[in-house]
């Protein structure tokens, strides 16, 4: 029984003895982690201050996909899940790109430049007031109850910004064009472009540019975020508010005003109408929400916040974009007259013309269904994650 007893002491005092050793090699690891991330930092620093002087953007996409190729690769060679060594990755190059952005938000490419925002204290105007006068210009702001000063307001202005609601915006440019001079780049954040684009080339004689930022003004900074650009006129005049936005983080995508519109009937005019048409419903039939999300699995999680987060938001911006054109209309009413074409299916219990709809569409979306799949797997797996 002694004997035993003091066996087990033994084997106790070897595991403490053990397990402290392997903790503290732990320990010495995670500092080691520490020491490098934070050697990463000064390195990162830099690199900013050496981009800082040249005026050149943070953010390099072959450079950062071509790091994570490698490191995929790498890991895979120390059999490590290289998924794991991604996302650890995109977390320090986010967090790394994320500093460089503030740093670089002082840095105006014509600091001292006076710009004038129309509706500045509206939502999108205050959030690019604020990027610019961080980066050292002078921001004047025009809004609904000022238009008396508006003459003085344009003294030497070098760059007008529209930004008021959609339905607007042309009669804002008409009525703010004759106090530009012809140096004054005119340029707007409207979420359709082809009439605006036209009334700022129609109304004003100098550099033009139409601009439509693809997020809200919630976002922290303009990191990654896509601005599009619609070119107006005298692209060399307008090129200085195209490089500031990439210096501040953003990704900029050219297209002409018909083309951007077109594609925004899909991207906003559809997503959107459909959106609201599937909340509508939910709410027509007074579905119990709390309680299918009691029941719900991540997918139905993520519809909903999707949903939800729609009806969060301003009913007036949306009516905008949903009823933008006479063209968007005529697109969303295709829409309602299609889904007609289920009821038959429906009425006949018609399981294999849903089948055979389903493939088609399954062979329309081709590999994209691949990386859809992938990118809602990654979201829904951090949603789990945090709820
Ligand atoms: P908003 O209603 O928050 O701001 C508009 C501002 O314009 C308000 O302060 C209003 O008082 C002012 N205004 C109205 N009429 C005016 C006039 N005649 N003269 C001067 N000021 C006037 O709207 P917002 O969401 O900031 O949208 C502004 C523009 O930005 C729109 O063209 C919209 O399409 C575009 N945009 C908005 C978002 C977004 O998420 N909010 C995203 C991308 C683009």
């Amino acid at each position: 029984m002694m004997q035993n007893s003091k066996d087990s002491d033994k084997i106790a005092d070897n595991f403490e003895t053990n397990i402290k050793e392997l903790r503290s090699r732990i320990d010495d690891i995670d500092q080691n982690i520490l020491n490098l991330i934070s050697e990463r930092f000064v390195e990162v620093q830099k690199v900013v201050a050496l981009k800082k002087r040249h005026n050149i953007p943070v953010f390099h996409p072959a450079r950062e996909e071509d790091l994570i190729s490698k490191l995929r690769k790498e890991a895979q060679t120390k059999s490590m899940d290289p998924d794991f060594i991604e996302e650890l990755y995109r977390v320090i190059l986010r967090n790394s790109r994320l500093h460089q952005t503030v740093e670089m938000k002082q840095q105006g490419v014509r600091q001292g430049a006076k710009v004038l925002i129309v509706g500045g204290y509206g939502q999108m105007g205050s959030y690019f007031a604020w990027f610019f006068s961080t980066s050292g210009y002078e921001v004047r702001i025009l809004s609904e109850n000022n238009w008396s000063e508006a003459q003085s307001l344009c003294i030497d202005i070098d760059l007008v910004l529209i930004s008021v609601p959609i339905n607007v915006t042309c009669e804002t440019i008409r009525r703010i064009s004759p106090y530009l001079s012809e140096s004054t780049l005119l340029a707007d954040l409207t979420s359709i472009k082809t009439a605006q684009l036209n009334e700022m080339l129609i109304s004003h004689k100098g550099p033009v540019l139409g601009l439509h930022p693809l997020f809200g003004p919630t976002c922290p900074t303009l990191d990654k975020q896509i601005i599009a650009v619609t070119p107006g006129r005298s692209p060399k005049q307008c090129q200085w508010l195209i490089d500031q936005l990439i210096l501040w983080g953003a990704i900029v995508v050219n297209s002409n005003a018909q083309d951007h519109d077109e594609i925004m009937d899909i991207v906003q005019g559809l997503r959107h109408f459909a959106t609201f048409c599937f909340g509508q419903f939910l709410s027509k039939k007074r579905v119990e929400l709390h309680r299918t999300l009691e029941f719900s699995s991540p997918i139905y999680r993520l519809e909903m916040g999707m949903v939800g987060r729609l009806f969060a938001q301003d009913s007036s911006l949306y009516a905008e974009i949903v009823f933008a054109t006479p063209q968007r209309r005529e697109m969303l009413k295709d829409f309602v007259i299609s889904l007609n074409e289920q009821l038959t299916m429906l009425d006949t219990n018609d399981k294999n013309l849903f089948i055979e709809r389903f493939n088609q569409t399954a062979k329309w979306f081709g590999p994209f269904s691949e990386q859809a799949l992938r990118e809602s797997t990654f979201i829904i797996n951090k949603l789990i994650e945090r709820f």
